[in-house]
């Protein structure tokens, strides 16, 4: 994973500083190399024009003397025309010479002594040519005999070669400055060049290893976006499931039994297991089999199977089945099916209470099994709740010996069938049955023998009774039956068939034969006998003892002197 760090960008940014500091530096050394260069070719230039300078007025000087001399000895107007012009420039020559040579301190002290000489020499001139142009030319020729002019020119030479040498000695300096100069420049541009090709490689990696930072940077930024993206997703996705397992779990808090629980379960399950398909499977009371209890998808499942025909309830934990069938599939699953299905046991309150199978699963890895894990203890949870809950019910209403319903439940169902059947216009009857002289058959064969019967005259009542019936023990060994919706012909017929049952039933406990039990039972009907439940099982209560004071072993309709015929 590559990131800008901030000890990155310090040295990227030092580079960066360096880099111009270097540039700066070799500016001002190539700028001062060529500045050196250059502020010595003014004094070179100077120099070289007052050596002219110089040299040419002692050329004139020369010139002026020779052109005098000649038209002295020829009179030829030409040499005179030269000698005017020769002193004409010299004048001009000797204010800008002493002008040069004044300007500069180590010439200055010549001045006086070369303007002496050249006056000198100029006097001698003017003297020569006055005595001529006087008709003295004997005079002016014995005046150039004499000798006195070339020792005067002499002079002024000396005194010119001494300022031209000194001034030819500082031009030497300022050439080898120059030439100095010169090589400091070739050498600057060497330098400066090499710092320039070394810096333009600097940047260009600078700028190439920028470049590359920045791409891998951006393709850094895209993955993180993706990644992000992938974990919005995942918790939506998440979120939805959350949602729904809460709901789930609230419905199920509310639902009235276990048909709506299931029909809460096959709604939600598809969603809160990201499967696309799946059953639920649930421990029978019996816990010797697993009953299909809702399926979603499109594979198809067993109705029942055996504990031990899953892996995972008999191992105890999730089972992935193999990818090719074979001994370790388990027996409950189609061969086809095996590949991508899992089988989860569902827990609660410490028992096996059944097992989830899911096909094609979407998601795994280890956020995936969590998830599941948590959906499935949610589940469990749920079932589990639902089924206690269940239980407790049954316990509050049923009667644990007979397993029919027990006298609270038959008060507040009677009373609601009264209110039923009166909006209705609809009639009622109420049968209060009891074993005749169970006391003695009790004493005779035992207490257990006696539950066997109790039990086994529930199981005929609620066989007799029709769905909207209500069989229940009174308590002892005394039971009741509301037939709603029952006319008198209709009571009388199904007592009279009930008493021959239990009549006819062959009842045997370890394996010895218990004889016959009779039933004696009284009969009230709505509204005829009573419009209220205590006055309907009063009523009945009466004729049961009628029944019972006329030789038991009958039936009998409130308020008639006769048993029912048989
Ligand atoms: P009758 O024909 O007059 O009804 O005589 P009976 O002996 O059946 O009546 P009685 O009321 O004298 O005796 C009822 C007996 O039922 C007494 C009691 O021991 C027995 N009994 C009540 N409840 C149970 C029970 O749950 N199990 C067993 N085994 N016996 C019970
Ligand atoms: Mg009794
Ligand atoms: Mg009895």
């Amino acid at each position: 994973m590559l990131r800008q760090t901030p000890a990155g960008l310090r040295r990227r940014s030092t580079v960066w500083l360096a880099c111009l500091i270097v540039i700066a530096v070799n500016a001002a050394w190539v700028w001062h190399s060529l500045d050196t260069l250059v502020a010595e070719k003014e004094p070179v230039k100077q120099a070289h024009l007052k050596l002219r300078s110089s040299s040419i007025l002692l050329e004139n000087l020369l010139e002026a003397e020779i052109s005098l001399r000649g038209y002295l000895l020829t009179g030829d107007q030409h040499f005179l025309r030269d000698y005017h012009g020769a002193l004409a420039m010299l004048r001009q020559l000797r204010q800008e010479v002493m002008r040069q040579m004044s300007s500069h301190p180590a010439h200055a002290a010549r001045v006086p002594d070369l303007e002496l000489a050249i006056d000198d020499k100029l006097n001698e001139l003017d003297e020569k040519m006055t005595l001529y142009a006087g008709g003295e030319h004997a005079a002016a020729l014995a005046k150039v005999a004499e000798g006195q002019g070339p020792r005067r020119m002499e002079k002024v030479r000396t005194l010119l070669n001494d300022y031209r040498t000194a001034e030819q000695a500082i031009l030497d300096t300022h050439f080898s400055i120059q030439a100095a100069a010169v090589r400091h420049a070739y050498l600057t541009f060497a330098i400066s060049t090499f710092i320039s090709v070394v810096l333009v490689a600097l940047v260009a990696w600078l700028v190439r290893s920028t470049a590359q930072r920045n791409a891998e940077a951006e393709a850094e930024l895209q993955s993180r976006n993706a990644e992000l993206r992938q974990a919005l997703d995942r918790a939506a996705r998440q979120s939805e499931h959350s949602h729904a397992l809460s709901e789930l779990g609230r419905f199920m808090q509310s639902s009235r039994d276990l048909d709506e629980a299931m029909a809460l379960l096959n709604h939600y399950l598809p969603t809160v297991f990201d499967a696309s398909s799946g059953a639920l499977y649930l421990t029978a009371s019996s816990r010797n089999q697993l009953r299909l209890a809702c399926q979603w998808g499109n594979r198809m499942h067993e109705e029942f199977f055996e504990p031990g025909d899953c892996w995972g309830l008999r191992r105890g934990q999730p089972y992935d089945q193999p990818e090719v069938a074979g001994p370790t599939c388990c027996g409950h699953l189609h061969p086809q099916d095996v590949a991508d299905s899992r089988c989860l046991p569902i827990t609660a309150h410490g028992e096996v209470i059944g097992l989830i199978t899911l096909h094609g699963c979407s998601a795994t890895g280890l956020h995936a099994e969590s998830h599941m894990a948590q959906t499935l203890e949610q589940v469990a949870l749920s079932i589990g709740n639902l089924q206690l809950r269940e239980t407790l019910r049954q316990q509050s209403v049923r009667d644990a010996l007979t397993g029919l319903f027990n006298r609270r439940y038959l008060e507040e169902s009677l009373a609601r069938e009264c209110a039923l059947a009166q909006r209705k216009g609809q009639s009622i009857a109420v049968f209060m049955i009891d074993v005749d002289h169970f006391k003695q058959f009790n004493d005779r064969h035992g207490h257990e023998a006696g539950d066997t019967v109790l039990r086994a005259v529930g199981r005929l009542l609620r066989e007799h009774a029709r769905e909207s019936d209500i069989a229940a023990r009174y308590g002892g060994e005394e039971f009741t039956l509301v037939l709603s919706e029952a006319e008198r012909e209709v009571a009388l017929a199904r007592a009279e068939t009930l008493r021959t049952a239990v009549e006819a039933l062959e009842l045997s406990f370890h394996g010895s034969a218990l004889g016959s039990i009779t039933i004696s039972t009284g009969i009230a009907l709505y509204p005829q006998q009573g419009r209220t439940p205590s006055e309907l099982m009063q009523a009945a209560d009466q004729a049961l003892y009628a029944a019972k004071r006329n030789g038991r072993n009958q039936a009998r309709l409130a308020g008639q002197s006769e048993p029912i015929a048989a």
